[in-house]
Order: structure tokens, then C-alpha cells, then sequence
């Protein structure tokens, strides 16, 4: 149950471990700090009012949605409503092959990479080019994103010397400043030759009908302006009802994400080019994805996952995350939120080990700006993948296995006999050689797989009941 081989390997990479760290820790420490009370003192206040807005937007979806459409359409623009992947590639491809379309540029969207745009477009030959700079780097690399936000975050300047040595054909280049400049010269002639422009959005204005999108490179700006078709692909959860509600929302994405106060761009994009207008496309489309969404908004307690503003807070402070990096979770959404959209998505069944693959420490709902209960959801999940398991033989061992458990538990004597026994036997050298060094029998199964992953750390002197015993003693209570 759960990942293995790849697991282990990022465990034991050095050099991984160090650039997760260092990069999660950047992220959280520029988080930190403008969050502060003497920086942001409504932080607390803004954090509730995400909530509601988005609580309020949810329960009434279907009149967002629709409001949202009028508007685009009055823009000039068309709303496509599309189920899946396929939906969006079908129209997609349609609409390229009508305008004898050749050539794609993408900003990033962690929508298009959730139902593997690039790929269903070139097995068409239409050609789709990343130009978000981590999102390029990993298409040259062949490579999925490594966390929401910072696609690339695995990667030192010297993986990206390969990567660019290899695919570009060049000599190999370490300084960050000069391989920014390969990228855009190569990116500039795309932009200049693309027929359309591929977004996603960070949020859709019902009440406007802009799409809004948070970047800082300024790929945004260009794949939404220079080619004469601009195609935005957005989940349907995006929507928000008014401008005025980003007041709210900008004030946390920035700050959550990267600790800068807002992003060095904010773009507001509403229909195709006007007459009097210089910049802009001549057609632009809505591509509202559906995907796995309504199944759920259906769910009134797990619903909030789709409050989610991706802004990766919560994969930067979750223990998990920062060891396992984010190729070792099952999708494209990794880290917390991706624990608990994941199986709702897929289904309990596929992945079931994943929403167990958390200490439930509680930090990413601590920092989430928009306050989803995260480990309470996870706790839900867990739940479900029970009851689904109990239909399956293989878990009667693990069930016996609790009921003993739940037997001694209830057995406090018994209890602390077995912590006795327990502290002796590991306080006899090291604790894992000493279990490894166990008979056969005990070798096997659940307990191996237990062993090889995790250091037994030897006991302490004195057991929690011990301790307390002596204070209360010690108190005369
Ligand atoms: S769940 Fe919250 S913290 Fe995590 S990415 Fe979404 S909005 Fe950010």
C-alpha cells in the first residue's frame, strides 16, 4: 500500500532533500513575513472573508456561472462548457484546424497540466510550447511539475544547464541570469509565431466577466495579447462573484504563495480586442472545465477543497511534502490539497494509501489563506477508504490486528506491561538492528515494510505514565 521505489530514492538523494528544503523554506519565510500582525493586520480577517466568499459562491455556483457567461459573452468572447480533458482538447483542435492554427503558446495553468492538454494536442501535431520559465525548463525535461506554484522548485541551476545543454544544443550554462535570457530568446520567436495563446485563471469575475491571472514573468501578458486567438481554460470553482471580492483575494495570493504583497503582474483580460484597441486577439473563448468538480460540490462537508486558491502554502509547510517532493504523489496536485482533491477525483480506491500519507499535524490549515480544514477532510477520506477496504479479504489481518489493539488499549495494566517489555527490548543497542535481528517470523509483511522506512528511536528513561505518576506524587495529588 502506497509508493515505494521513486519514494525511497528522493529520501536518499542528497541533493533533492537540499534543493526542497531550501526552496519550500524560501517560500515559507517570504510567507512569514508579510503576513506578520505589523504588516497585515487583517490577515486573520481577510483569511474568514476568503472563506465566506467562497462558501457563498459555492452554494450558488449555477448563478455565478451563468452570470458570468452573459458577461463574457457581452465582451464579445464565448463561454464553451466542457465535461473533461477531451471536451477541451476536441474544441481546441477543432478551432485550430478551422483557422489552420500551428502553433501554441501557454502560460502556466495547473488546470491544462490536470488533464494533460500538451499531450492530447500533439498527438494531433498541433505543437504547444510552456512559456512560464519552470514550466518550460520541464517540457524540454520531459517532466511533470513539482509543486503548484514552482513548477521547476527541484531543479538546480546546474540540472537546468543539462536540460538546456541537451535539448537547446548548447554549451552548458550555470548562471541564472544568462540561461533567463536563452529561454526568452527562444520563447520571444514562439510568441512572435504562435496563431493562439493558451491561459489558465486565477479567477473568473462573474459580475465582470474578466478572467484575472497572477503571474510574474510577464508570459501572461504575451500569450494573452499577441496571438489572434486567446483560448483561457478555467475551472468552473474559479469564479468569484465581484472585482471588489479581489481585494480580498489578491491581498492572500501573493503573500501565501511567494511572500511578495502582490505579483509583479496582475492582468485582467475581458473579450477579444475592441476597435480602438491596439493590443489584444481577435477571437477569445472561456473553456469552463467541469472535470470531477460537480461530484464535489454534491458533498456539502468535503466541498471546500474546491475553495482552493493554489497558492502551495500548504505543500511548503507540510513535513510530508518537504521529504517526499511532489513526483511522488499520484497527480499533478501534490502536497495537502493534493491528498484530499486526489482521491475525490479519482475515487478512494485508486490511491488509497494517500490520504493516510500525512502526520495530521494541522500546519496546512493553519496557513491556508482561504481556511480549508484540510486534516479534517483527510480524516473524512480516511474513513471512506475503510469502509471501502472492508469489502476486501485482504484487510481482515489488519482489522484482527486493531481489535487486539483496541483490546489492550482498554487494558491499561496490560498496557503498560506491553511499554515495559517494549522499552527493554529497544533499549538493548540499536532498536532497528536489534528488531532486524528478530526471528523470521517477525520479519515479514506489515512489519518489514514498517522497518525499512523508519529509524526506531531508542526509549526514553522514563514512560509518559511513569512521569506523570511522579508529578502527581510529587504534587501530593
Ligand atoms: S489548500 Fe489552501 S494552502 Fe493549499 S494550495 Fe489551496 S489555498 Fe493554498
Amino acid at each position: 500500500m502506497g509508493p515505494t521505489g521513486k519514494f525511497v530514492e528522493t529520501l536518499a538523494d542528497a541533493r533533492l532533500q537540499s534543493a526542497i528544503y531550501t526552496a519550500t523554506g524560501r517560500l515559507i519565510e517570504g510567507r512569514k513575513k508579510t503576513v506578520a500582525p505589523g504588516v497585515l493586520p487583517d490577515y486573520q480577517e481577510l483569511r474568514t472573508q476568503a472563506n465566506a466568499i467562497k462558501r457563498h459562491t459555492m452554494e450558488n455556483l449555477d448563478h455565478y456561472l451563468l452570470e458570468l457567461e452573459t458577461n463574457v459573452q457581452r465582451h464579445g468572447g464565448k463561454v464553451v462548457w466542457c465535461n473533461d480533458g477531451g471536451d477541451v482538447a476536441d474544441f481546441i483542435l477543432r478551432l485550430a484546424k478551422e483557422r489552420r492554427a500551428h502553433l501554441v503558446v501557454k502560460s502556466k495553468s495547473m488546470t491544462s497540466e490536470e488533464i494533460d492538454l500538451n499531450e492530447r494536442l500533439a498527438k494531433h501535431e498541433l505543437e504547444a510550447v510552456e512559456t512560464d520559465l519552470g514550466e518550460y525548463i520541464l517540457q524540454l525535461a520531459h517532466q511533470k511539475p513539482y509543486h503548484i506554484v514552482a513548477p521547476a522548485l527541484h531543479l538546480t541551476r546546474y540540472d537546468v544547464s543539462d536540460v538546456f545543454s541537451e535539448r537547446l544544443e548548447i554549451p552548458p550554462e550555470t548562471e541564472i541570469d544568462k540561461q533567463t535570457g536563452i529561454a526568452r530568446n527562444v520563447l520571444r520567436e514562439k510568441f512572435l509565431a504562435a496563431d493562439i495563446g493558451i491561459s489558465g485563471a486565477n479567477f473568473l469575475v462573474a459580475g465582470s466577466g474578466a478572467i484575472v491571472l497572477v503571474t510574474n514573468e510577464g508570459n501572461g501578458r504575451l500569450t494573452t495579447t499577441m496571438p489572434k486567438i486567446h483560448l483561457a481554460v478555467a475551472g468552473i470553482e474559479k469564479v468569484i462573484p465581484r472585482e471588489q471580492d479581489l481585494a480580498v483575494f489578491l491581498k492572500l495570493l501573493g503573500r501565501s504563495a511567494t511572500g511578495q504583497p502582490l505579483t509583479v503582474y496582475t492582468t485582467m483580460v475581458s473579450g477579444p480586442r475592441r476597435q480602438a484597441e491596439i493590443d489584444g486577439p481577435d477571437e477569445f473563448y472561456l473553456l469552463l472545465l467541469d472535470a470531477g468538480r460537480t461530484k464535489l460540490l454534491a458533498d456539502a462537508e468535503k466541498r471546500q477543497s474546491l475553495y482552493c486558491i493554489r497558492c502551495g502554502a500548504c505543500l511548503n509547510h507540510c513535513p510530508v511534502y518537504r521529504k517526499i517532493g511532489g513526483h511522488n504523489y499520484p497527480w499533478v496536485y501534490s502536497g495537502p490539497i493534493g491528498q484530499i482533491i486526489t482521491p475525490q477525483y479519482h475515487g478512494v480506491t485508486k490511491d488509497p494509501w494517500l490520504p493516510f500519507a500525512s502526520s495530521l499535524c494541522g500546519a496546512c490549515a493553519e496557513v491556508c489563506p482561504v481556511k480549508i480544514e484540510i486534516p479534517k477532510i483527510l480524516l473524512q477520506l480516511r474513513t471512506e477508504v475503510n469502509r471501502a477496504k472492508q469489502q476486501e479479504s485482504g484487510t481482515r489481518l489488519e482489522r484482527l490486528g486493531f481489535q487486539l489493539w483496541a483490546w489492550v488499549m482498554k487494558h491499561p495494566r496490560l498496557f503498560e506491561l506491553g511499554g515495559v517489555i517494549g522499552s527493554t527490548v529497544l533499549s538493548n543497542g540499536d532498536g532497528k538492528e536489534y528488531i532486524r535481528r528478530l526471528p523470521g517470523w517477525m520479519n515479514f509483511g506489515p512489519l518489514k515494510g514498517w522497518i525499512s522506512q523508519r529509524d526506531l528511536p531508542a526509549p526514553a528513561a522514563k514512560s509518559f505514565r511513569q512521569l506523570w505518576r511522579e508529578r502527581r506524587e510529587n504534587n501530593g495529588a
